[in-house]
């Protein structure tokens, strides 16, 4: 996902280091001998209402203790790798799935931790489009059982702790980023039913966080959030990170003397290189919510910087979530993006009823419908017989093919259900394509 500044961000750091070889890397001198050693970008936010900053961390963390750690093994730590759901809405197939591993917490502080998830989740979910689609997030809590209480760096950069994901402020000397084990934070995560996203919430109230992006290929989801789990503005980092990953936005700052966008048109929903007129004519991109007012303050436009760089690139709007976490507002491309993404994880119908056994005309035809409130979703169910609308049924969520016309003659007959997001908050139909979903059975008299 962000490949392009991925490579600037380790040509920097690889600088930095050769520059000041004592700083930062006598940690790592501690750190267990790791198969790769290897290094990975992370965006952290150095002020808790300023903008973004990356740079490229170890992967693994000096501070892990080790799995056979001999207080681990105690009675009380027999919770260790217990997984509590904290949302089950649907089959995990149908939904985007969220583990949530606390860090920095006792045996004996496991229910604090389970307080302190919930409390996260509830906060990112009060912020729109997250919270208007609750409904297709499942939510795993794994608990993982430190020695210590706290974590590295917390209060002070001298504090060592010892604990299970090994959790530490003042990584890459960087006060506020708070890096983790990426190795021992999968193997938390594998104990979840699914993962598509994991958050890690690290006993503190020190603020701070950081975002890993991109690791599908080698953790099998895509992104891991870091958040310090008492600190209110640490929510930010969560809802802005988790967003990179679902809805594949670009940063909206720019770093100064980062100058001209070196890149072709970029993939991003939220970044251009073209001109609000220019987007208008070609119909692409945002053009669909220019001049729109948008909840972030301000009119969708084109707005000069983006993507890290400061010229010939833009966003849509002067401010938003995606650019600094003094709002928690997306703007009206991003949240659309990541309704997309929503629906490219998770699906609003799953049939209560096996699609691949024939059913009769006289058969109850049973959809559930993910439960996503008053708030931007507008799902539809329409049912339909060998193609044609049975109008009658639109709404219905358990139906009889009879009811619905299917004849009784001796030809078999195919009966779908199909739901669309009807929602304003998406314009393209490319997107509202995404939203929809059916299941069809074969129904004979
Ligand atoms: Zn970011």
């Amino acid at each position: 996902m962000h490949i392009g500044i991925r490579r600037t961000a380790v040509a920097t750091a690889l600088a930095l280091s050769a520059a000041l070889p004592a700083t930062g890397v006598a940690g790592a001198a501690d750190a267990p001998a790791t198969a790769t050693g290897s290094h990975v970008d992370v965006e952290y936010f150095p002020d808790p209402a300023g903008e973004g900053a990356r740079t490229s961390v170890p992967a693994n963390s000096p501070h892990a203790q080790p799995a056979a750690d001999a207080r681990q093994r105690s009675a009380t730590a027999s919770e260790d790798g217990e997984v509590v759901p904290l949302a089950e809405t649907g089959p995990t197939a149908d939904r985007l799935d969220v583990t949530i591993i606390g860090d920095g917490y006792t045996a004996d502080e496991q229910d604090d931790f389970l307080e302190d998830a919930r409390t996260k989740w509830d906060a990112v979910t009060d912020i729109d489009p997250y919270k208007s689609y609750e409904g297709l997030f499942n939510v795993w809590a794994v608990k993982a059982v430190s020695q210590d209480s706290g974590v590295t760096g917390d209060p002070s950069q001298d504090v060592v702790k010892n604990t299970a994901l090994g959790s530490y402020f003042w990584c890459s000397d960087t006060e506020r980023l708070i890096c983790v084990d990426l190795d021992k934070t999968k193997t938390y995560a594998d104990k979840a039913p699914a993962t598509d996203l994991v958050i890690v919430v690290s006993n503190s109230t020190k603020y701070g966080g950081a975002g890993y992006s991109g690791l599908a290929a080698d953790y099998g989801y895509d992104g891991v959030s870091t958040l310090s789990s008492d600190n209110a503005r640490s929510t930010l980092i969560a809802a802005h990170e988790m967003a990179h990953s679902i809805g594949l936005l670009a940063d909206e700052y720019q770093y100064a003397g980062y100058g001209d966008y070196p890149y072709p048109e970029p993939a991003y929903p939220n970044a251009s290189t073209l001109t609000a007129d220019d987007m208008a004519a070609q119909r692409t991109k945002w053009a669909a919510w220019l001049g729109e007012s948008d909840p972030s303050g301000g009119v969708v436009g084109t707005f000069e910087g983006a993507d890290y760089y400061e010229y010939g690139v833009y966003r849509p709007t002067g401010n938003s979530i995606m650019r600094a976490l003094n709002t928690d507002q997306f703007n009206l491309p991003s949240r659309e993006a990541m309704i997309a993404g929503f629906y490219r994880s998770a699906n609003v119908l799953s049939p209560l009823v096996d699609t691949s056994v024939t059913a009769s005309r006289f058969t109850p035809l049973s959809v559930e419908l993910a439960d996503l409130g008053t708030g931007l979703a507008s799902p539809e169910v329409r049912w339909y017989v060998d193609g044609r609308e049975a109008k009658q049924a639109r709404g219905k969520t358990s139906v009889r093919p009879a009811a619905l016309g299917v004849p009784a003659n001796r030809r078999p007959h195919k009966v779908t259900a199909t739901v669309t997001d009807t929602t304003s908050a998406v314009r393209s139909p490319a997107v509202r394509d995404l939203t929809s979903n059916s299941a069809t059975w074969t129904v004979t008299r």
